[in-house]
């Protein structure tokens, strides 16, 4: 195996944001030493089971907030990790931070400890967006953490939203123009999504939310996918943009189908081919490693045509797309003997782009991906047409 990443999930929020259905809940600081001594436990079991499987690449430690445990608690995990895996030659370390939660003694102490990366959910520069979506830091909190990350040597991150209700297209380039002004070289930017159970989805039953209309949300899209290339970010995912070397290496890996382990609870696992959730409860998840029960479910084995759809639909989310020998050695056939049709509707319509090694998304495909990813869907009858 050509090594494989770790994921640590900490499923803890100060507040929860009103558009976040993440596994994560605030109010249960009552229980963040259980699930450090329990995290810690799996961890080490779960070195030990990898141990001849190889290095591992990439460590992610995200949430949630891992920044809203105690600094001992978060330093305790990493140290975990680093005792239980073998790190050495791992490219990368990130730790998932909300700016309203760092200072610059948690961020020499994480340095320290070898985290060499930091990704910031900033969502907005306006302090007014920021209090309607349910955030607990100001645009200045952000804008000083970043800097101190920057100081104490990270690579760092930050994530924008668009569509957030009351927001308008000037809010959006202020917000790009001050990440700039950061100079960070990784962004995320996220179409906001409404998503069920979450107090937005109420307050969009009850007409009160505010959204942009679809116009305004596609003016903030095409903004974004303009300047953000233009500031020297090159977007090499659909909702990624990175500066030349500052890609996000852990989550390029998913989306090229590396095994990962997923420690914690709620977090999920993709390893020799087969995938498995943890127990997403937070009580039950420490109870089962408190009584030594394995906190992991596995999921339904993948069938070959699912594992086809699922290797297509996140390699084309990137700008490399999808690789066509990696495609026939995984499967055994050239990817056009199974979406031939569909890549000849979809050349025709703009949206994906057909090379000697490749087929990726267009502009218009990454704008209109719904579309893409519908047609790189396989009628269960036709790929087994001759039963
Ligand atoms: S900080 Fe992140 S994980 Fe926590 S509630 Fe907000 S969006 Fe969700």
């Amino acid at each position: 195996m050509d090594g494989f990443g770790v994921y640590i999930h900490i499923p803890f929020c100060r507040r929860k944001c009103f558009y976040c259905d993440f596994p994560s809940h605030a109010g249960e600081e009552a229980l963040m030493r259980r699930y450090r001594e329990a995290l810690c436990r799996d961890i080490a079991a779960k070195g030990s089971f990898c141990l001849s499987e190889g290095s591992v690449r990439t460590v992610y430690i995200g949430g949630g907030t891992p920044t809203a445990l105690l600094p001992d608690d978060l330093l305790a995990v990493i140290a975990a990790v680093r005792e239980s895996f073998r790190l050495t030659g791992a490219e990368e370390f990130t730790v998932e931070a909300n700016p309203g939660t760092v200072d610059a003694a948690l961020l020499t102490h994480l340095r320290t400890a070898g985290v060499n990366r930091l990704s910031f959910g900033v969502q907005s520069f306006s302090d007014t967006l920021l209090s309607a979506i349910g955030r607990i830091h100001t645009a200045e909190e952000a804008e000083d953490a970043v800097r101190m990350a920057r100081q104490a040597g990270f690579r760092v991150s930050l994530d924008l939203m668009y569509g957030l209700p009351g927001q308008t297209l000037a809010d959006v380039e202020d917000s790009v123009a001050r990440t700039a002004a950061l100079d960070v070289g990784h962004i995320s930017a996220y179409g906001l999504a409404v998503e069920d159970g979450t107090p937005f989805a109420r307050m969009e039953a009850e007409g009160r939310l505010g959204l942009p209309t679809d116009e305004a949300c596609g003016d903030m899209y095409d903004y974004i996918t303009q300047e953000l290339p233009r500031l020297g970010y090159l977007r090499y995912e659909i909702s990624n943009y990175a500066k030349e070397g500052e890609e996000s290496r852990h989550n390029l890996a998913y989306w090229q189908d590396v095994p990962y382990i997923g420690i914690g609870a709620a977090a999920h696992s993709y390893w020799q081919g087969r995938r498995t959730e943890n127990e997403a409860g937070l009580r039950r998840y420490i109870a089962c490693i408190e009584e030594g029960r394995s906190p992991a479910r596995e999921e339904e084995p993948p069938s070959r045509e699912s594992h086809m759809e699922e290797f297509a639909f996140l390699a084309l989310r990137t700008a490399t797309g999808v690789d066509k020998r990696r495609f026939c050695e995984t499967f055994g056939c050239a990817i056009r003997e199974v979406y031939g049709e569909a890549i000849g509707r979809l050349q025709a319509a703009g949206l994906v782009e057909e090379s000697a090694e490749s087929i990726r998304l267009t502009a218009l495909g990454m704008k209109f991906g719904n579309r893409v990813f519908e047609e790189f869907l396989l009628e269960r009858d036709e790929v087994h047409g001759e039963e």
